[in-house]
């Protein structure tokens, strides 16, 4: 982290997972022990039926509630789908985006680049995720397909908006899985997602601008991914389910920076 340029963003990502009533009970649970420094911005992404028990619960805090998908299409025949102005009207302030269980459904660079520019346009903030899988890693060949996804995702986004995306770098094999990249790895990966930032952009918006580790971070073993110097926070899948265990990964970014 570096909290002198950046900002450190502890972003939860519930997946399917709780009811609009299980919502309201965590959002209570959290609310009592939310710590009271403002040491960096929290978010919770939920699915959709349970944004507005969110936001609600939420309304006077420091949680910003966020989707875990959008519709980059304003409106129309999209069956089932979700249009960013949606979001922002029913209160949330992030979306993820290009989540690999999202990209494993089908979803293409090209749908991750179209939404992020949806997002931006509606004012919602977006948490771009990119990620190699094992095989990519084991080939050697994880700088080339992130460097690939930063450059498609981000095709068009103007340098007056880059600062405004959030860039999670989740290794797929990491997900859920309960193996963790080691900060070292972690760290490698983030430092290389910030250099094609600016080569794409400038010193100063890659300086700016937060990337977050995701991949079985948890209370154990989020202080020392946090201590790394471009590790600006985390995108939290389980552990966000358990409001003891998300509060203690902000707790873990309450830790001096470089
Ligand atoms: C995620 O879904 O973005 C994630 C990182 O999940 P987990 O923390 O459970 O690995």
């Amino acid at each position: 982290m570096n909290r002198k340029y950046r900002k450190t963003v502890i972003a939860g990502n519930w997946k399917m997972n709780k009811t609009p009533s299980e919502t309201k009970e965590f959002m209570t649970q959290l609310k009592a022990i939310m710590p009271k420094g403002r040491w960096c911005d929290v978010a919770l992404c939920v699915p959709a039926v349970c944004i507005p028990a969110a936001v609600r619960a939420m309304r006077e805090t420091r949680v910003g509630i966020g989707a875990e998908n959008c519709n980059p299409n304003p409106s129309g025949a999209y069956t089932g789908e979700i249009a960013t102005n949606m979001l922002t009207d029913a209160g949330c302030k992030y979306v993820i985006i290009g989540h690999s269980e999202r990209r494993a459904m089908g979803e293409t660079d090209a749908d991750v680049n179209a939404k992020v520019l949806a997002a931006l346009d509606a004012g919602l903030i977006p948490i771009m995720c990119c990620g190699e899988s094992l095989e990519q890693r084991q080939n050697g060949v994880t700088a080339e397909w992130i460097t690939m996804q930063i450059k498609l995702g981000l095709k068009d986004v103007p340098e007056d908006k880059i600062r405004k995306v959030i860039i999670a770098y989740e290794p797929i094999w990491a997900i859920g899985t309960g193996l963790t990249a080691t900060p070292e790895q972690a760290e490698e990966v983030c430092e290389m997602i910030r250099s094609v930032v600016r080569k794409l952009y400038s010193s100063k918006n890659a300086r700016a601008i937060s990337i977050l580790y995701g991949g079985s971070m948890n209370e154990k073993n989020a202080f020392e991914l946090l201590a790394q110097p471009d590790i600006d926070g985390g995108l939290i899948g389980g552990a966000s389910l358990v409001p003891e265990k998300f509060v203690k990964i902000i707790e873990a970014a309450n830790q001096p920076t470089v």
